[in-house]
């Protein structure tokens, strides 16, 4: 005698077996030559039916899997996931899920089961099972990963910034590296509009050159100031690539790659400025020459007149003027001396004492204290003295009138390295103003009222024919000037 439940499981495979029978026949005959894997359980997870695409797929004939229970066929590590789905299909839920089969000549293929229950009579008689093979989608997908790991890994360590925008230039993705660029993290970025990156000024330019990117979809190249988070600005180079959809033509994203560029323009621009430096300086000293010598002319003419004339008020003036020409014209006129300057081992020591005793007199009258500290011995370098002397009473002149109310200067004398001098001159002065510190080695800079602006110029000029270099450090509590001159 079968229990109850025994019972109720016969009866319904039996239902189950006539549909089938009735069903291929009529109604299901398409599940025969169905182009994805289909077959059918009774209530105990028994074959009942396979169409021909499943018996491709696992390679078992329909006689073989007809005797067979599911578990047969599944991977030994996808088991409890398919009873647990299986049961779940037979009170009557649709289950969809992945799991792994074997094949008759032992392979594991990933598939995708969807599990629909068959309902007869109201009662549950067993499922349906379509099963597609996903083994070919699973790789791609290991595939995709990889590759996403890959650009994740490039974009997150690249310094360049990574940007993508949609159509109407909001930010939708940016690199990390734009924190190390510009000071801002990635998600106070995404979602802004690109214009707030831009400097003011290359906004407009930038806009067009994006303009002509969204109408012709062409990759476009350009260079703008960028805006830091801190205010600072830097020159970045652009790339961009407009993302076509290639199905429906239309503009999916706009991916841009930015490069700091501000040194190499930096360095273009010096380069620029040491040119037009060289121009200016080589016009100057030219038009110095000619102008000295009707300049000496008219002095002399002019030293006649004030003996002769009886009203001397206006003479004082011209004088003090025609010295000022003078003075600016002397200035100038060491630019050209590079040319015929005569290079001599001279010892520094000694040099410099000579200035000291030149600049003394002005020194003790502004209050002011020079000390000389030199170190072991004396130390040559080939040079033109003059010029050498030039640089330093420019310097110590400088230093001076810095003090108005007197100080100290100390200038250092030391071996810097094998071949090498350098030469320290420290004031306690007010400092050289930040805006002309920046510009400092350019002519006519100069905040004094009787000033000419060329002497540092000049000195950083003779200093560089030297083969040496020159450095300022500055506050309010004073000056460093340090030269290294070989020797
Ligand atoms: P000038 O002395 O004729 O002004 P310079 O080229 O010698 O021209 O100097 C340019 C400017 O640099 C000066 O006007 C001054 O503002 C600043 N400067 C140079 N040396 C010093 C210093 N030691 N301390 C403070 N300011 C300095
Ligand atoms: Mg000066």
């Amino acid at each position: 005698m079968n229990s109850p439940v025994e019972e109720i499981k016969n009866e319904r495979k039996l239902l189950l077996k006539k549909l089938l029978n009735e069903g291929i026949e009529k109604r299901w005959k398409f599940l025969t030559n169905y182009p994805d894997a289909i077959f059918v359980l009774d209530f105990h997870g028994q074959f009942v039916f396979v169409n021909s695409r499943f018996e491709k797929l696992t390679q078992f004939a329909e006689e073989e899997l007809m005797t067979k229970k599911i578990q047969f066929l599944v991977d030994i590590g996808s088991l409890d996931k398919v009873f647990n789905y299986f049961h779940r299909a037979v009170l009557g839920q649709i289950q969809t899920f992945d799991c792994k089969i074997s094949t008759k000549a032992g392979n594991i293929i990933d598939t995708n089961f969807i599990i629909v229950p068959i309902i007869v009579e109201d009662a549950i008689v067993g499922v349906y099972v379509v099963a597609k093979d996903i083994t070919h989608y699973k790789r791609k997908k290991v595939e995709i990963r990889k590759i996403e790991e890959f650009y994740r890994v490039l974009t997150e360590n690249v310094v360049d910034i990574i940007l993508n925008t949609n159509r109407l230039g909001k930010i939708i993705y940016v690199s990390p590296s734009c924190e190390y660029v510009l000071g801002y993290k990635p998600e106070e970025l995404i979602g802004k509009h690109l214009s707030i990156l831009f400097y003011k000024d290359d906004l407009e330019r930038a806009s067009l050159e994006r303009e002509k990117l969204l109408t012709n979809y062409e990759n476009t190249r350009g260079s703008y100031r960028f805006c830091k988070k801190n205010g600072d600005f830097i020159w970045m180079e652009s790339v961009c690539k407009p993302i076509i959809d290639s199905d429906t033509q239309n503009l999916l994203e706009v991916v841009t790659v930015f490069r700091d560029i501000t040194e190499r323009r930096m360095t273009e621009e010096l380069m620029i400025n040491s040119e037009k430096l060289n121009i200016a300086g080589q016009l100057a000293a030219g038009i110095a020459h000619e102008v000295r010598n009707p300049l000496t002319a008219i002095k002399g003419f002019l030293q006649l007149m004030e003996a002769q004339s009886t009203n001397n008020l206006y003479f004082d003036i011209i004088k003090s003027e025609m010295d000022r020409i003078e003075l600016i014209l002397s200035e100038l006129l060491v630019l050209a001396k590079p040319l015929d300057a005569k290079f001599e081992s001279e010892n520094m020591n000694a040099l410099i004492n000579n200035v000291k005793t030149l600049i003394d007199t002005q020194a003790i009258l502004n209050n002011v204290q020079i000390d000389i500290v030199y170190e072991n011995g004396d130390l040559t370098i080939r040079c033109d003295k003059n010029q050498l002397k030039q640089v330093f009473i420019n310097f110590l002149k400088n230093a001076i009138e810095a003090m108005p109310n007197g100080g100290n200067i100390i200038i250092e004398i030391k071996k810097f390295s094998e071949d090498k001098a350098r030469i320290l001159i420290k004031d306690t002065g007010i400092g050289i103003p930040q805006h002309i510190l920046k510009r400092i080695g350019q002519p006519f800079i100069t905040t004094k009222q009787g000033g000419t602006g060329l002497g540092i110029m000049i000195s950083k000029q003779i200093i560089e024919n030297h083969k040496g270099t020159v450095h300022f450090w500055s506050d309010e509590k004073g000056t460093m000037i340090e030269m290294i001159l070989p020797f």
